[in-house]
């Protein structure tokens, strides 16, 4: 995979080997880690309910003490020596298995574990992760680096606008090329402190159990380098992959006068003679609807789609096309050929005589363009929203507009081209990266609100119940006669 260089912040989301659990390695290498383990395990579950969590220690301390002795061997020998002493025989275990020490142990740990403080929630890595650096993700980056928010952009730089020279309809930097765009932007983001790029391909976005980890969503984000990050909120900006046909010439000139978008790239191409190339002769009086204000020298390639069934299936505007001069060329294509003008040799308003490509069909006359507008299907560039259970609408990931372009999936949020509202464009996609970015920022912020006031309500509870029980020990301490008085009933604790 080529990856475009661009890192400005370096971030480094490899875990190192050895942190992965959280504990000290001198604790996971060592046997010690058989008897701390469990105590910390039981102690976070002792949270919720200590009589799990005195179960989990208890089975957790059956099954270690097991492996404890079928690999020490040493201690096993003692053990049987010690068995047949005579000291043994004085004491008051009659049958002293190594099992009963470990047990013993076990259970006074299991107690341990009820009574000490419960782990610290695991703290995420960030607020939230944005996979793709698109115009749509570095959009969500920068309303989220503005309220300062813990956000990392892991992007894989395979931008779809990739094969064009320059951005166009994009509000203060119409025709200035795709990468100093990006460039800008990653440049001007890179100096708030609180937000991170890096290069990337994720592979794994994972939702885990809520409950476990005490927050509202929170999820494990995994690269391909296995890296792995955690975070409150993931925002999918994976972007669309356009699917091209084999015909020879399509892909070679793709985004150099064969285009998508009149919006993009029609205006520089307008007035010249324009080929549509759709597949299918039903998607033409549409194609021409959108580009009769800037060409009207029109033929469209319909590769033996005209039969009479499509043109019932169009009704009157199957006669649109009569109307505006269309020329419907049924024939297949067998190639495009470009006869003149390399990559980006033309600019905006720049004007040519004659035409750029040639149409070489299986059989018949050739035909002179000068560009083309296409239909091409599209696709996900990324399986991250299916395998995370996004519902996909018309090729798109459904997501809800009025809430922030949250999607059906608790925490993840889809932006620009990925998502389902049939819009693909720059602008689009700094809109909905934006708008996520607003809607996740006060989300995070209801929810960390929410804890606090489970907490503060948590603590007041306990506050009111050491009150009751201080004002009962001083009535009693006021009250209750001394020792050897006829009043005295004793301590209050007694
Ligand atoms: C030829 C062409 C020319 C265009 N010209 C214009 C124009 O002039 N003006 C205009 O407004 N629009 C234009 N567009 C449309 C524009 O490119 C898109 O609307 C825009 O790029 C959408 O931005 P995005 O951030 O959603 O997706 P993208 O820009 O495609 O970015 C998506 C990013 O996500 C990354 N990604 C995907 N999966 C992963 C993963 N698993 N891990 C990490 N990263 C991942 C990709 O590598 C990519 O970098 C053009 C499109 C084409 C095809």
């Amino acid at each position: 995979m080529q990856v475009t260089p661009f890192m400005t912040q370096n971030v480094d989301i490899g875990v190192r080997p050895g942190q992965r659990d959280g504990y000290p390695p001198h604790i996971r290498e060592s046997f010690l880690s058989f008897f701390i383990k469990p105590l910390v395990f039981s102690g976070t579950h002792a949270r919720k309910n200590r009589i799990v969590a005195a179960y989990f220690s208890l089975s957790l301390y059956a099954s270690h003490s097991l492996c404890f002795f079928c690999f020490f061997e040493p201690f096993l020998s003692f053990w049987q020596r010690f068995e047949e002493s005579p000291r043994r025989k004085a004491t008051i275990m009659h049958s002293p298995r190594p099992f009963w020490a470990v047990f013993l142990l076990s259970a006074l740990s299991s107690v341990l574990a009820s009574v000490l403080p419960a782990k610290p929630l695991q703290q995420p890595d960030f607020d939230a992760v944005i996979v793709g650096g698109g115009p749509a993700g570095l959009s969500a980056l920068s309303g989220l680096a503005r309220v300062r928010r813990k956000a990392l952009l892991i992007d894989s730089g395979e931008y779809r606008n990739a094969p064009a020279k320059t951005v166009h309809d994009s509000l203060g930097f119409d025709g200035v090329t795709n990468r100093y765009y990006r460039w800008l932007a990653r440049e001007q983001i890179s100096q708030y402190g609180t937000v991170a790029m890096t290069n990337g391909t994720v592979v794994e976005v994972k939702r885990v159990d809520t409950k476990e980890s005490g927050w509202h969503s929170f999820f494990r984000v995994k690269t391909v380098h296995g890296g792995e990050v955690t975070a409150r909120k993931v925002v999918l900006a994976t972007g669309l992959r356009d699917v091209l046909p084999d015909t020879p010439g399509v892909k070679e000139n793709w985004g150099d006068r064969i285009f998508h978008c009149p919006w993009c790239d029609g205006t520089e191409l307008a007035d010249e003679a324009l080929g549509l190339l759709g597949g299918s002769l039903e998607v033409v009086p549409n194609m021409v609807r959108e580009v009769l204000t800037l060409n009207t020298d029109l033929v469209a390639f319909t590769n033996g789609t005209d039969g009479e069934e499509t043109r019932m299936k169009m009704g009157r505007w199957g006669g649109f096309l009569g109307l505006h001069n269309v020329v419907v060329d049924d024939r297949r294509i067998k190639r495009i050929v470009r006869v003149q003008g390399d990559y980006g040799d033309f600019d905006t308003f720049e004007k040519k005589e004659g035409g750029v490509f040639r149409v070489d069909f299986e059989e018949g006359e050739a035909v002179y363009r000068d560009g083309f507008l296409t239909a091409f299907p599209t696709e996900q560039r990324s399986r991250l929203g299916v395998d995370l259970g996004v519902k996909i609408v018309a090729g798109g990931m459904w997501a809800d507009e009025q809430h922030g372009f949250h999607t059906n999936v608790r925490g993840v949020y889809a932006v620009g081209d990925a998502n389902a509202d049939n819009s693909t464009n720059v602008p689009h996609a700094l809109y909905t990266g934006k708008r996520a970015a607003v809607y996740l920022h006060l989300r995070l912020a209801l929810e960390d609100g929410d804890r606090e006031l489970n907490q503060s309500s948590a603590t007041a509870f306990k506050m009111k119940k050491r009150d009751v029980e201080l004002q009962a020990r001083n009535l009693w301490d006021t009250m209750n006669g001394r020792p050897g008085e006829l009043l005295y009933a004793g301590e209050f604790d007694g």
